[in-house]
């Protein structure tokens, strides 16, 4: 097959991000409400109907492909999914975003079915702290699960941290020098406005990521790092460690220029931009064409055109975006 996937930008979509749930075992406050409705089984996408997108996309020239959720690691059979994917002649990468509670066991199954990196979402080394967080999470179990992803052999762990002012602002340091100390590579994201949340309001939350840059750099000289993951953080070195500091900053560095990405959710809702609701249904010529892929293949193009240039978050009114970030895939 020799199609490429180009948008109306001249923008080549070589990276996608499987959400593989929109269930989760945490309530992180900035990413869900306290009392969740999450979808009824016949509206999910079988994994043999994920693993036919991610076939698909990956035959139009994908090479990258991260699952995510909700949490990845509380679906049933996840490996039989990553073992399949991972076989995808063509696709360069296969990686992860968890929140890393059920790493302790199944690190080493991961690696074994041939998932090659690994991103641990990780808000705040305060066992207390980090179980309001997440409300239900406990630290005790991620740091296991990063110790068990570390004796896996799973090369440039990342974690990320979202940093909510006056929440865990005071724990920027606690986390880069966790970093450090772990060898890993930490990248910072900032509150997005995805669904209406109860807890805070976002705006007095907000942190950017310049900020933060300028507290750790009060401590650690930070150089511009040249490599490019194909993600949209942007990543610093410090002198002295291997471990890199990265900032994906949705509002205060749009990224949208070089964006070559488009997610689908679980439901199997090609979505062409993060900040927008401009979406495709996959699902209908998955299951309307059990044995041909054309329709799949003509529905995934015919939507290119409607990336947008760019997104717009405005913190000061409701969202515009009214979807959850676990119905997103992070
Ligand atoms: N459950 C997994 C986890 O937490 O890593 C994967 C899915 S989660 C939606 C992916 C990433 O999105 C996490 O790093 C999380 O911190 C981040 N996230 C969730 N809601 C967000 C929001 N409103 N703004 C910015 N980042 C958010
Ligand atoms: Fe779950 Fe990840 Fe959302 Fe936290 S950020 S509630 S771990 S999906």
């Amino acid at each position: 097959m020799t199609a490429r996937l180009i948008d109306g930008f001249d923008r080549e979509i070589t990276y996608v991000r499987l959400s593989v749930t929109d269930r989760c075992d945490f309530r992180c406050v900035y990413c869900m409400s306290e009392d969740m409705t999450f979808l009824p089984r016949q509206q999910i996408l079988s994994l043999e109907e994920i693993y036919r997108v991610g076939r698909v996309l990956v035959e139009l020239g994908v090479k990258k492909i991260r699952l995510t959720g909700g949490e990845p690691l509380i679906r049933q059979n996840i490996l039989w999914l990553v073992e399949k994917l991972a076989a995808l002649n063509g696709l360069q990468e296969l990686t992860m975003t968890t929140n890393g509670s059920r790493l302790k066991t199944l690190a080493q199954p991961l690696k074994d079915a041939g998932l090659d990196r690994i991103n641990i979402s990780l808000d705040s080394l305060n066992a207390t702290r980090f179980h309001e967080i997440t409300r239900t999470g406990h630290l005790s179990d991620v740091l296991a699960g990063i110790t068990a992803a570390q004796q896996a052999g799973f090369q440039r762990i990342k974690l990320n941290s979202v940093i909510m002012r006056h929440r865990n602002d005071d724990e920027i340091l606690t986390l880069v020098n966790f970093a450090r100390q772990q060898q890993l590579d930490l990248a910072f994201i900032e509150e997005m406005p995805l669904g209406n949340i109860s807890e805070h309001q976002r705006i007095d939350t907000y942190i950017s990521n310049e900020e933060i840059r300028q507290r750790i750099a009060q401590e650690y000289a930070l150089l511009p790092a040249t490599d490019n993951t194909g993600g949209p953080a942007r990543y610093y070195r410090m002198t002295d460690s291997q471990s890199r500091i990265g900032f994906i900053s949705p509002h205060s560095h749009n990224f949208c220029g070089s964006c070559n990405r488009v997610r689908v959710t679980v439901e199997g809702r090609l979505l062409l931009c993060l900040g927008n609701e401009h979406s495709a249904d996959l699902r209908a010529p998955i299951r309307a064409h059990t044995d041909n892929d054309q329709p799949l293949i003509e529905t995934i193009i015919n939507a290119l055109p409607l990336k947008p240039e760019r997104h717009y978050f405005d913190l000061d009114e409701t969202p515009q975006i009214v979807r959850f970030m676990n119905m997103t895939g992070g």
